[in-house]
């Protein structure tokens, strides 16, 4: 039997990406944009599969060989006919989906091969018995020859990405080990060359070291390029031995990203945009890092887009040696009903923040909305999607000109409302509640946290020249009713202050404030919930934070007794003074689950959210308050950090709790992703179903025009690298 960790579950958690209200209100010049963009991503994204495992691409198009023939319901029967069980057959198609969710057959978390839950033999027998496979068995056969052995091979080496001894990577030929890529490293250094858009392969002649440095480039030829080009091509000596500095790898690929980005620009919003897709083109032609920056400086530049993107080799987590870029590109869209709801909530600060539970002293003297931006994704090409992105990597730029950080909201959506089947911990009754209002209560709740917690009160400073912000001789504290003692003096800032907790205290800050203000009726009405629904939203809102709150036992580790993550830690927090509230509030049972193992339940009483609920949140949230705006560290410590303490000593074993979490913990979730097509000059898209079966028809799709091209050449690419570990 196959360790489980290395194969997929049946039931793995597939959801369909959601971005449907925000495409419908673009403009069609905005779709347009939005389209070539996605277009260039997902070419892009295919560089993946050959970064990722020397198998990685010939797994690619067997399996889009086999589907392009068969839809994954017609292949149904054939599978059947070759002798595969229903779950065998599911097996398969779970895999497939892993394969084009990953873009390789390596955990884009984790980084952990995954191998067909299903025999080899069933696997071969479905193969043969293809459509794909009666019309050129041939190809078939020499295509399974070249990948069936890495497909299902575990070996300790293959189980895992890494270096030499330690794993597989494609970013350097197999015979590479750390000191040839420390090595490679002082040589780029010294040639001024980023290693990001770079692999590496060596090979030896006549004893000496060879290594050809291989730059992602459509152009292939080595001819100096017109203009600032700072990428020196040609053959060096280094020390012992002799480096080639190469283009054109994936040049395939990088010509087709080049050609939608041109299509692209014809469309833009603006010259920022415009001079970023040419520097990008520019980069991804010549090679060039550099242009690559100058596109990320327009980049920044381009302020709170409707349609927002970004492209090229960005992450460094998967090169073992942490410094080349996996390629990814995604175009992300702003929802322009939703930011018309977060626009009335900002209006209306001024009549909402008066409500939250704090003296008039302790709020901002003007009210400055905060820097936030919610984007939902239409396309994100690479190995996986996170929920929020804050680049450019480049540090240089980061330091002088800044960054983005945007909050991904469907994404984070989905990652949330789940199927009812993978919905632990909630009594039946609250799992269809919670699946029919989780959307809408974490809008409203996203939206309270983001623009009225982090936006919301004061901090008390003595400035450097003794000149104070608030009134000295009147301010005080509401629950000792003494004048305040302690602020903020010269530099010293929230941050500093505060340290290790500012984060998740901060963070635990904006929660409160959405729970707190979501029981307002002009809260929910802004954003369309009134009577009966709008108690739903409610309920569910806070049902949810405590359910989070639990969940969030999976981030906290017993051996440092430390927190992994501020969000979760908060939620814990918030939920351990709704505990504390007694009053049947909030119940927490553990118990043993259908299959015999531990399991949990926590409920919510509705009727008691308005007076208990509120009464609880009402009083924490103000002395969080009190503590941050007073620079009070030590109350605010003692405070936020027995709240946050894990113990099994108190009237719940929070420690066995956790366990129970994280035996339950459900696997990460697969995304499926829509198609756009140009159809008479408008845009369409087309949306899949959350399922495995959904996942692989929007792969077959999205390279309908060249599909066979695009198959042929990804088999060149692996192949010219192969040839380089023998
Ligand atoms: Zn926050």
């Amino acid at each position: 039997m196959v360790d489980s960790q290395y194969y997929l579950p049946n039931d793995i958690g597939i959801s369909a990406l959601d971005c449907r209200e925000a495409f419908k209100l673009l403009s069609p010049k905005e779709q347009m944009y939005a389209h070539y963009l996605s277009r260039a991503a997902w070419y892009g994204g295919l560089v993946v599969l050959i970064q990722t495992s020397p198998e990685s691409a010939n797994i690619y198009v067997l399996l889009q060989k086999i589907f392009r023939a068969q839809s994954p319901q017609q292949l149904e029967a054939v599978a059947t006919a070759a002798g595969l069980s229903a779950e065998e057959y599911q097996a398969f198609l779970v895999y497939a989906a892993g394969l084009y969710a990953n873009m390789g057959n390596y955990k884009s978390f984790g980084d952990t091969k995954f191998v067909p839950n299903l025999p080899k033999e069933k696997f071969k027998a479905l193969v043969w018995e293809s459509q794909a496979f009666k019309q050129s068995p041939s190809d078939m056969e020499a295509l399974w020859g070249c990948c069936c052995e890495p497909l299902y091979s575990l070996e300790d080496k293959q189980k895992q990405l890494g270096l030499g001894e330690k794993g597989i990577t494609a970013y350097f030929s197999g015979n590479c080990c750390l000191e040839d890529a420390e090595f490679a490293q002082k040589f780029l250094d010294s040639k001024n060359l980023s290693a990001y858009n770079t692999r590496l392969f060596k090979t030896e002649i006549d004893g000496k070291r060879c290594y050809e440095v291989r730059l992602a480039s459509a152009e292939k030829d080595n001819c100096a390029v017109k203009g600032k080009s700072e990428v020196c091509f040609g053959k060096y000596d280094f020390e012992d031995a002799v480096f080639s500095v190469k283009r054109g790898d994936y040049a395939f690929l990088m010509e087709k990203v080049c050609q939608n980005l041109e299509k692209a620009m014809t469309y833009a919003a603006n010259e920022n945009q415009k001079k970023m897709l040419e520097e990008y083109i520019r980069s991804f032609k010549c090679g060039s890092v550099g242009a690559h920056k100058e596109g990320s400086r327009y980049w920044i530049k381009d302020k709170g887009p409707i349609v927002e993107s970004y492209i090229g080799f960005i992450e460094s987590y998967r090169d073992p040696f942490g410094s080349r870029g996996e390629f990814e590109g995604f175009v992300a869209v702003v929802n322009k009903a939703m930011s018309a709801r977060f626009a009335q909530l900002v209006s209306s600060a001024e009549v909402l923040l008066p409500e939250l539970p704090w003296p008039t002293a302790f709020e901002k003297d003007l009210f400055l909305k905060p820097d936030f931006t919610s984007l939902d994704v239409l396309t994100f090409a690479g190995s996986g999607i996170p929920a929020g992105i804050n680049i450019p990597n480049y540090d240089d730029i980061r330091q002088t000109e800044g960054f983005k950080n945007v909050s991904l909201g469907n994404v984070l959506a989905v990652a949330y409302a789940t199927q009812k089947d993978k919905l632990t911990f909630l009594e039946e009754n609250d799992k269809d509640l919670y699946i029919k209002w989780k959307g809408p209560s974490f809008e409203v709740q996203v939206g309270l946290h983001e623009l009225l917690g982090h936006g919301s009160g004061k901090l008390f400073v003595q400035d450097d020249k003794g000149k104070f912000n608030f009134d000295q001789a009147a301010v005080r504290n509401p629950e000792t009713g003494e004048l305040i003692s302690s602020w903020y003096k010269g530099s010293e800032t929230w941050d500093s202050k505060f340290s290790t907790i500012a984060s998740s205290y901060e963070e635990c800050r904006a929660e409160c404030v959405g729970l707190y203000l979501c029981l307002n009726k002009q809260v929910l009405s802004i954003f369309g919930h009134e009577g009966e629904d709008a108690e739903e939203v409610v309920y569910v809102n806070w049902l949810n934070m405590v359910r989070a709150g639990l969940l969030g036992l999976e981030f906290y580790t017993p051996e440092s007794k430390s927190w992994r993550q501020a969000h979760m830690q908060a939620r814990f927090v918030i939920l351990r003074v709704l505990l504390e509230a007694g009053e049947g509030l909030v119940g927490l049972k553990e118990c043993t689950g259908a299959d015999g193992r531990p399991d949990a339940v926590i409920t919510l009483d509705r009727s008691k959210i308005h007076t208990v609920g509120k009464t609880a949140i009402q009083r924490f949230l103000c002395k969080l308050q009190v503590h941050k705006s007073t620079a009070d560290v030590e109350g605010g410590r003692a405070l936020y950090e027995g709240y946050s303490a894990v113990t099994a000593d108190g009237t719940y074993n929070f420690l066995r709790l956790r366990e129970t979490i994280l035996l339950r913990k459900e696997a990460r979730k697969m995304f499926v992703q829509a198609n756009t097509y140009v159809k008479d000059d408008a845009v369409e898209l087309v949306e899949y179903e959350g399922s495995a079966a959904g996942l692989i028809q929007s792969f077959i799709e999205r390279f309908q025009d060249d599909a066979e091209e695009v198959e042929t050449q990804l088999l060149e690419m692996t192949c010219m690298d192969s040839s380089c570990w023998c």
